[in-house]
């Protein structure tokens, strides 16, 4: 099979797996472990990642670690780290007693570090940034080696020792690996082992270090110590593979796991770089790491996205090693298959316009009993209330309907649904012309869907003013108004593409009681409107507050094949 494989049950990481299991590679062991560095939240791309890692090894009966990358501990915090695990949590997938830190191994690695040096394979560089930058060389060109590259070992482990000591101050000396200045990899020409960080109180290891190794040398170590077998990553780290080999082929570790690549999830309209959404969360363009236009998993688990959805999602995707940019499409169909099948119907007007049935006993009141769901009677009823005075949407209503308009016009007649036919008889207008309220009169005939026969134009969704619950609703859109604003062109910056139009905030919106009983992050469908779930975190018991997480049909494709021609 090819290595563009589309679903996940069958790509080219699971076959080498499989592969090596026959084999009996690493005694027919699979281990493997997903690494994200607390330095922001996670997102859809990292929940490709982890479906992978946590799925293979659910597959095979092998185990997969989270282990937190913690070796910049100027941009990390806890606050991080709680929200990753409650992220790969949330999506189904359980780390059990194998919760890691690579700064767990910080003594180890500098154990290993001073094993190199004894072997002549580091050495302790004095160059400035900018001096061992100028020696590195370029990809045409060989690098220089450093003036003190030759120190003898008691030498480096002096000062390496003196390093960790804190006797040098930031940037002063690096511990280098002694590999190769003139490889055409420049990954390999003596790239650094540890840095000098002081200032800095880490997460985990409070002031105990001063020196911090770096991800090139920590990973793979880390990888080893934990008996990994198929280390997992993004295709930018295959160039660093010949030096996750070195660093393993020399240090005294036993295990010595496979680096595999695949190609990082890229999704339109939005972005995935963890600097960029940072940016965005700073300079305050979004509420916070969750705000339900984000692409984090905490922003789409506040939007009303399902784990199931994610997982889904990321099944369909598929793994492969070729650059791709998905569409947002495949991600919003995956949200409205679930919910068409698993959310509960309400009724709730977003634009409410009065209407009063004049025919309709004043303190009168009827119980409607209405399915939940129109396919799935197992999802049960609910009962409405009909009244005299209720609500429909503004949008339904046009005094003077344009051609093919199909709900209440003036004079014309319209289904409200579960309940009766109405007639428009009469609209009042305030003094600056603005439509207020309708008089209309119901046929008692009618009720439900019947009688069979009865031609009406149109349904339409209503709610009682007699129970209405008042909410605020919040209508989301792309967070960016291109496809892809990471490259939208010369001296342009990706936020030069945030969607003005990414929030629409309805207010004093009308629903049925039913509603105000949702429990945080659940959906139900509103009739004819969309998907919709109640914002846990801005809601209180007397002002909810509803996220849309995806409208009743794909729009946006819709609107892209018009653009298309
Ligand atoms: P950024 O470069 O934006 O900071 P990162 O890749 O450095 O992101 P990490 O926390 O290091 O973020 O990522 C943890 C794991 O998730 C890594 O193995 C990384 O390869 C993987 N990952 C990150 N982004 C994506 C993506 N868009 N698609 C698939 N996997 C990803
Ligand atoms: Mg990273």
């Amino acid at each position: 099979m090819s290595d563009d494989d589309i679903t996940s049950q069958g790509n080219f990481i699971r076959h080498i797996v499989e592969e090596d299991i026959a084999a009996g590679k690493h005694g027919g062991r699979v281990a493997t472990r997903f690494p994200p560095e607390p330095n922001g939240y996670l997102h859809i791309g990292h929940a490709k990642s982890i479906c992978l890692n946590f799925g293979i090894a659910l597959d095979y009966q092998g185990s997969c670690n989270l282990r937190f990358d913690d070796t910049n501990p100027h941009k990390e915090n806890i606050e991080y780290i709680e929200a990753i695990k409650a992220d790969v949590y949330w999506l189904g997938f359980d780390w059990e007693e194998r919760l890691f830190f690579a700064s767990d191994y910080f003594e180890q690695l500098y154990d290993f570090a001073v094993e190199l040096v004894k072997a002549g394979k580091a050495y302790v560089c004095d160059l400035t940034a900018e001096q061992t930058r100028e020696y590195r060389g370029t990809l045409t060109e060989p690098g220089r080696e450093s003036p003190y590259r030759g120190r003898s070992v008691e030498e480096n482990l002096d000062l390496l020792a003196r390093m960790r000591a804190g006797e040098f101050s930031d940037g002063e000396r690096l511990l280098r690996a002694k590999i190769d200045m003139a490889s055409p990899n420049i990954n390999l020409r003596d790239p650094a082992l540890y840095r000098i960080r002081h200032g800095v109180i880490h997460h985990q290891t409070g002031e105990a270090w001063c020196i911090y190794p770096m991800y090139d040398f920590t990973h793979p170590v880390s990888d080893a110590l934990e008996n990994i077998t198929h280390s997992i990553c993004t295709l930018e780290f295959a160039d660093h593979r010949p030096l996750y080999d070195w660093v393993l082929d020399n240090v005294s570790v036993s295990c010595h796991p496979q680096q595999i690549e695949f190609s990082r999830l890229n999704l339109e309209y939005t972005v995935m770089s963890k600097r960029k959404l940072t940016e965005l969360v700073d300079n305050g363009h979004v509420e916070g790491w969750d705000d339900p236009r984000m692409p984090t998993i905490a922003g789409m688990r506040r939007r009303g996205f399902t784990s199931s959805s994610v997982r889904d999602f990321c099944a369909r995707i598929g793994v492969s090693k070729s650059e791709n940019t998905v569409e947002m499409g495949v991600l919003e169909n995956c949200i409205r298959e679930d919910l068409n099948t698993n959310a509960a119907r309400r009724m709730a007007v977003l634009h409410p316009l009065k209407v009063v049935i004049t025919s309709y006993p004043d303190d009168s009141t009827e119980e409607l009993e209405v399915a939940n769901h129109p396919q799935d009677e197992s999802m049960g009823t609910r009962s409405l209330v009909f009244t005299n005075e209720l609500y429909i949407d503004r949008n339904d209503f046009m005094e003077e309907p344009v051609k093919g308009f199909k709900r209440l016009v003036g004079g014309g007649e319209v289904r409200l649904r579960n309940a009766y036919v109405v007639r428009c008889d009469e609209i009042i207008k305030d003094a600056h012309g603005e439509v207020i309220e309708l008089h209309c009169s119901h046929d008692p005939a009618t009720l439900g869907a019947k009688p069979e026969g009865r031609k009406v134009k149109g349904v339409i969704h209503w709610v009682s003013a007699h129970n209405a619950v008042t909410a605020e609703v919040r209508l989301y859109d792309r967070l960016f108004s291109h496809p892809a604003p990471d490259s939208a062109g010369e001296g342009k910056d990706f936020k030069d593409y945030l969607n003005p139009d990414s929030l629409k905030t309805l207010t004093d919106c009308c629903l049925e009681p039913e509603l105000a009983k949702l429990a945080a992050g659940e959906c139900v469908q509103f009739e004819r409107e969309g998907y919709f779930c109640l914002d846990g975190k801005r809601s209180t018991p007397d002002a909810p507050v509803f996220n849309r997480t995806v409208t009743l049909r794909d729009s946006w494709a819709r609107i892209e094949r018009q653009l298309k021609g």
